[in-house]
């Protein structure tokens, strides 16, 4: 049956950022669908106790993943102690605002830390034993600011970020695919979350934003998890080096 190309039973999944928003509801999508589920994140495990209360095998693991070696030894750790990697979501990221002439070193490099470094070395971690074990999925979460210029606010690091990691994404999957490991990236367009809750509650904002957006509304987490469940199973088999724009139409002007 075709739907059941959607299923993940028995893969093991590992979701970085998974505690809230986005994250946490591809985590819910890959757990709903039978994966093994490992969620990261630095501070609390967040909505994982409430997955784990309705049944589903899901596991928290404290790690920052702007510290040195962390996402390398979460990811091997993952590999080691479940054997094996299905599916690798590198989707913990942060959002920065301000103007670029006074925009810190430090947060510069915070940024930057997170949003592309960690997924690099997480993608550069999970290569091998993925090809160890004849394939994988990798899904890194971008941004429709990989594509455009968000207005009114300016975040120029942060678009070069996403921008990076949707370059990321094709490079490892034109290299990975004589492994089996696709690598596919989701860009968002604004989607109600804490990351974006502040900047919906500034009325120019929030006008700004909708207006752009010919849906006229910020998008779900849901709406965001249900191709995330496609990309990280069979049902993409012929999907690699993607990066799946859910906007709302936001860059369709
Ligand atoms: P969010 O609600 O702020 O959640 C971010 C998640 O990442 C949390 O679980 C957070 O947990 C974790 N995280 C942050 N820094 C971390 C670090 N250094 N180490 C480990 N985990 C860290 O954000 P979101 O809106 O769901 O965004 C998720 C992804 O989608 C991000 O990559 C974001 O850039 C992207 N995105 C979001 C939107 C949007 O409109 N929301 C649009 C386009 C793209 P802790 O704070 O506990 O560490």
């Amino acid at each position: 049956m075709i739907i059941d190309r959607f299923r993940a039973d028995g893969k093991v999944a590992l979701v970085t950022g998974g505690t809230r928003g986005i994250g946490l509801g591809i985590a819910r999508a890959l757990a709903e669908a039978g994966a093994d589920v490992i969620v990261s994140a630095r501070t609390d495990p967040g909505g994982t106790e409430e997955l784990r209360a309705e049944g589903h095998k899901v596991e928290y693991r404290p790690c920052d993943v702007t510290q040195p070696g962390a996402i390398d030894a979460l990811v091997a750790g993952v590999a080691r102690d479940r054997g094996r990697l299905d599916i690798l979501v590198n989707n913990a990221g942060v959002a920065m605002h301000g103007p670029t002439e006074d925009f810190s070193d430090e947060r510069y490099r915070g940024l930057m830390a997170v949003n592309l470094d960690s997924v690099y070395f997480a993608c550069r971690a999970a290569i091998r034993p993925m090809r160890a074990q004849g394939g994988g999925v990798i899904l890194n979460i971008g941004s429709i600011s990989g594509h455009i210029s968000n207005v009114p606010q300016i975040q120029t690091a942060y678009n070069a970020s996403k921008a990076a990691v949707h370059m990321l994404t094709k490079s490892l999957a034109s290299d990975l695919a004589k492994d089996n490991i696709r690598v596919n990236a989701i860009a968002p367009g604004y989607i109600m979350t804490d990351m974006t809750a502040g900047g919906f509650e500034i009325p120019e904002w929030a006008e700004v934003w909708t207006d752009m957006t010919p849906m006229r509304r910020a998008g779900t987490v849901e709406e965001i998890a249900t191709a995330a469940l496609l990309l990280c199973t069979d049902a993409s088999s012929y999907m690699t080096g993607s990066v799946v724009v859910i906007d709302g139409g936001y860059t369709t002007r």
